[in-house]
């Protein structure tokens, strides 16, 4: 849950950083930028700002910002049997400040990445790996991921096959795909 003036500056903070890094966008496609708080009401320090550029029912592109050390739980694109789809393949790029995406592997022993302490106990992986602009990784599908700005935020591509955010599985048990706004 997030009240629409916290929402309504989230997305015109995004806004604003997307232009000023000089990223070229359509006046109108302030309308794409989503709000994702996860239903966990902590968005200052969990959640993302995603700019929706294209999904199509192959590929989707969107560019993820994060406000200063935003953290994003940890998650997976399953396949979906009853489409035959092994699941969404996802290409994350830094564009612009840095990112801490954390993906299975070996533990990286003093990692960057610190996310809120009571969001710590549903995360599984812990094999850092820095993200800064012109670094990407190709997440596979059906693998466990989360990320983590640095402290100075970051906006970073998601270049993926279909999106199946819906279907997206999460750790956190309190998680839901689904951002209320409070009217105040
Ligand atoms: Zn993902």
């Amino acid at each position: 849950m997030i009240k629409r003036n916290e929402w309504e500056k989230s997305r015109d903070w995004a806004w604003h950083l997307i232009k000023q890094i000089n990223f070229p966008v359509k006046e109108e496609e302030i309308d794409s930028i989503e709000i994702a708080d996860l239903g966990l009401s902590e968005f200052n320090t969990t959640g993302l700002h995603a700019l929706s550029l294209f999904d199509t029912a192959w590929v989707g592109a969107k560019l993820l910002i994060l406000s200063p050390n935003q953290f994003f739980p940890e998650h997976k694109h399953p396949e979906s049997k009853k489409e035959k789809y092994p699941g969404k393949t996802e290409v994350i790029r830094g564009l612009w400040g840095e990112l801490y995406l954390v993906v299975p592997g070996s533990v990286t022993p003093h990692p960057k990445a610190n996310p809120p302490s009571h969001r710590k106990k549903f995360i599984d992986v812990w094999h850092e790996i820095k993200i800064q602009p012109g670094d990407q990784y190709i997440i596979k599908p059906n693998t466990w991921h989360w990320f983590q700005a640095g402290c100075s935020g970051a906006i970073f591509w998601s270049i993926s096959s279909k999106l199946t955010d819906a279907a997206d599985k999460f750790k956190d048990p309190q998680v839901v795909r689904k951002t209320m706004i409070l009217d105040n």
